[in-house]
Parts: structure tokens; C-alpha cells; sequence
């Protein structure tokens, strides 16, 4: 059933050997891939085929993976559920019936049904961690700078990173091995240190003996009792093996939603500006001038969430209420920063889960936008704040899978591969 996992199911082979030789993997299909069509599950790029290759696929390539497909996504990243996409919505292998999250849920299905051993996606405000808690997959979120976005079409540039998913932290930490580090075609990109450890993938000892566990009371408020549950069952798991935990509080996360989509909106309605029908993808063919050209391609090649998206990022950024609107969200993007430095002076990692809820059911959610971005409470911060997180299967709640975050100071991804591992 793997036709509402991918877009495109085409195999890239990769170098004869190498760390991921024998290893197949999903790829998000807003990562370029060179001579096979990146279609960001949108009409509007339905047709596109890539010159080029994202840094992380000549890196997959280089390691000697092979790509088995594109996969399904909500239309450019927007969405938490992948129903958005253009093409359709996919299914969740660990709960059918119901989304497999989003934007990301094809490559996090993909995982799950062992269509693909690991899989690439992204995430720009918790597009890699629903999915993943949504499928009950790993999913890591890289501190921003660590992996290159090079080839990765931009949606909100200063919030998304691509990050892998694996069945196992393992797995997911070995393939973050491969895309992780500086590359001069991104110049936000750096080296990271790894806590000592020779690579990510030798952090996974599940070794939480003296680990301090900050949990942010904020981001339990709110949620689904049974979720609520299943995230202490997973904390009593891990003092058992000798991790502590105490409560913290991070008082700007109740800002963090609206200051994240009014960020992520303005920088989309920047980026989608580049789709006029000229340069890139659909041509609605218009007679008559080009503001009618370019009106109708775009009222062809976007759909509706798209649509919204540009237009709130359009107003958020105009003349006399820029200083309102964006403004006012970078001033508390600076202060989600500021609580979280202060509550990870204090722990050596952040844990809540990953979704307030567990999976919706197909078609639930489509009719209250609202309702939908208020899902993304407890992953958006992180990408406010351009942390590193971690969503590992904690449990199920009434047979629907539970995700559990981790949330490191920047660049501390080994650390959060090791109490990730904790939890297997
Ligand atoms: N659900 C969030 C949004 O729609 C996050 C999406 C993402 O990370 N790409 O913006």
C-alpha cells in the first residue's frame, strides 16, 4: 500500500559502498533531487524536475544509500496532518484510518510500513516530531546550522531544518551522521561538537544514569489525558534507569504559537513569491498581461492553505502594521530563546510530549485551521528557539501511538540521542 506514500517512486542508486550501503531511504519531496521531479506536494510544481542535488542528497548518494521514492507531504510544509498535499492524503501504518501527521507524514509513513529503512523530511515548526509520534517512529529535529538546507525549497528559512527518521534512535542518529555539517553552499551552516562521541550513532547507548530532566509544565497544560499518561509512564521508566527529573517553567511558550505562524507566514509569502508561473513550474497560459498571467497561475497552482498562508504573510509584512505584527513576533522569538537558555541552565534536557493529542482521524481537522496550528503547542518553540529535539515512541494511548520529546541546548543532538535510546 505504498501509493499514498510517494508522490514519485523512482530508485536513485547511490555509491557502491559506504556507511548506508543496503540501506534504503525516503526523501521528502521538497528536497531536490536531481532529474527527478520535486513536486512539494503542490501543483504548482507538479511538473518540476531539478537541475541540481540538495547537499543532503549528494550526501546520501556519497554514502552509498539508495532512495527509493518522494515522498507525500502537506502542500510546501503547511499542514500537521499531509492532507494539504496536492496528491492526496496518505495513511498511518500504526494506525489506519487516522493521518500519519505532518508535513512530513509520507517519510515518516514510509519508515513505519517498512517502505524505507530511514527517511529524510523537515521541519520548520514540528513537521519530522508529528509525524513521527503520530506513526510511532524517531524523528530528530538538528539544531539549526547543522544540516544544510542547500536544494531544501524554502517555506520558513530561519526556522526549518531537514532531519531523518529512523524505526530506531539508532538508526535515525546514523543517518543524521551522513547530512549533518557545514557545507559552503549554506553559509547558516556550521561543525558541530558531539559530546565526545566519535559520531551521533555512538550516543545511542541508552545510558541515562544522572541525566537531569527539566519538564516544562506549560507544555502539559492542555493536553490529552491519555497522552498525558503515557508521557509519565515513559518519565517513571526513565528515573528507574537512574535519570532525575523536576518541573520547569518556560512562561513564553503561550506566545509561541502565534509568533511562530506569523514568522513562518511572512518568510512563506517572501519565498512563494518566486512561483509566477515564468521561472518555475505551472503556467496557467493566460492571454492578456502578466498580472493576469502570474494572478492565475497562482490561483491555479496553490491550494487553499497555501493561499491563506501568503495573504496573512502578505498583510503581516505590509506597510504600517509590520512593526504590529512581526515585529512584535521576533520580540517573543527572543524571549522563548531566553526560557529556554534558562531552563536548560538547569537540566540537561527538556521532555513533554511531542503532540498534545494523539492522531486525528482522516479529515478531522481540514475545516479549523485554527485548530490545527494550535496542535503545534509544544514543537513550534524549538524552532523559535533553533534547538535540537527528539520525538521517540513513548507508548500508545487507546491503540493510537504517543510520541515523547527531548529538547537540547544547541548542538547537544548526541545527548539527546542517548536518552532517546533510553526509552527502546
Ligand atoms: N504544522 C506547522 C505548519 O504548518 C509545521 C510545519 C512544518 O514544520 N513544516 O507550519
Amino acid at each position: 500500500m505504498a501509493d499514498d506514500i510517494f508522490i514519485t517512486e523512482e530508485t536513485i542508486e547511490g555509491a557502491d559502498d559506504g556507511p548506508l550501503a543496503g540501506t534504503t531511504v525516503a526523501v521528502k519531496d521538497n528536497i531536490s533531487t536531481e532529474g527527478v521531479r520535486t513536486t512539494c506536494g503542490s501543483r504548482m510544481l507538479e511538473e518540476y524536475v531539478p537541475p541540481y542535488d540538495a547537499t543532503v542528497v549528494t550526501r546520501l548518494k556519497e554514502a552509498g544509500a539508495t532512495i527509493v521514492g518522494k515522498s507525500n507531504m502537506d502542500e510546501f510544509g503547511m499542514g500537521t496532518t499531509t492532507e494539504t498535499s496536492y496528491f492526496g492524503s496518505t495513511d498511518n501504518p500504526a494506525a489506519p484510518g487516522h493521518v500519519p501527521g505532518g508535513s512530513s507524514g509520507g517519510s515518516a509513513a514510509a519508515v513505519a510500513a517498512g517502505e524505507a529503512d530511514v527517511a529524510l523530511g523537515s521541519d520548520t515548526g514540528g513537521s519530522i516530531r508529528c509525524p513521527a509520534a503520530f506513526c510511532g517512529v524517531v524523528g530528530i529535529k538538528p539544531t539549526y546550522g547543522l544540516v544544510s538546507r542547500y536544494g531544501l525549497v524554502a517555506y520558513g528559512n530561519s526556522l526549518e531544518q531537514i532531519g531523518p527518521f529512523g524505526e530506531t534512535v539508532e538508526d535515525a542518529a546514523q543517518l543524521l551522521d551522513v547530512i549533518a555539517g557545514s557545507d559552503e553552499r549554506d553559509a547558516t551552516t556550521r561543525e558541530a561538537p558531539t559530546d565526545g562521541d566519535s559520531s551521533y550513532a555512538d550516543a545511542a547507548t541508552g545510558d541515562v544514569d544522572g541525566l537531569t530532566i527539566g519538564v516544562p509544565t506549560e507544555l502539559l497544560e492542555g493536553a490529552d489525558e491519555g497522552v498525558v499518561e503515557t508521557f509519565w509512564d515513559a518519565i517513571a521508566d526513565l528515573e528507574a534507569q537512574g535519570a532525575t527529573y523536576h518541573d520547569v517553567s518556560l512562561p513564553s511558550v503561550e506566545h509561541a504559537v502565534e509568533a511562530y505562524y506569523v514568522i513562518a507566514m511572512s518568510e512563506a509569502s517572501s519565498n512563494l513569491a518566486r512561483f509566477d508561473g515564468v521561472r518555475y513550474g505551472h503556467d496557467a497560459d493566460a492571454d492578456g498581461n502578466w498580472n493576469d498571467a502570474f494572478a492565475q497561475t497562482r490561483e491555479d497552482g496553490f491550494g487553499d492553505e497555501v493561499k491563506r498562508r501568503i495573504l496573512l504573510g502578505t498583510y503581516a509584512l505590509s506597510a504600517g502594521y509590520h512593526d504590529k505584527y512581526y515585529k512584535k513576533a521576533q520580540d517573543a522569538r527572543a524571549w522563548v530563546k531566553q526560557d529556554f537558555d534558562e531552563a536548560l541552565a538547569e537540566a540537561d534536557v527538556l521532555a513533554s510530549p511531542t503532540m498534545p493529542v494523539p492522531p486525528f482521524e482522516l479529515g478531522e481537522s481540514l475545516d479549523d485551521p485554527l485548530q490545527m496550528y494550535l496542535a503545534d503547542a509544544n514543537t513550534v518553540p524549538v524552532n523559535l528557539a533553533d534547538l535540537p529535539a527528539i520525538s521517540v515512541p513513548a507508548g500508545e494511548t487507546d491503540g493510537l501511538p504517543v510520541g515523547l520529546q527531548f529538547i537540547g541546548p544547541a548542538f547537544g543532538e548526541a545527548r539527546l540521542i542517548r536518552a532517546g535510546s533510553a526509552l527502546e
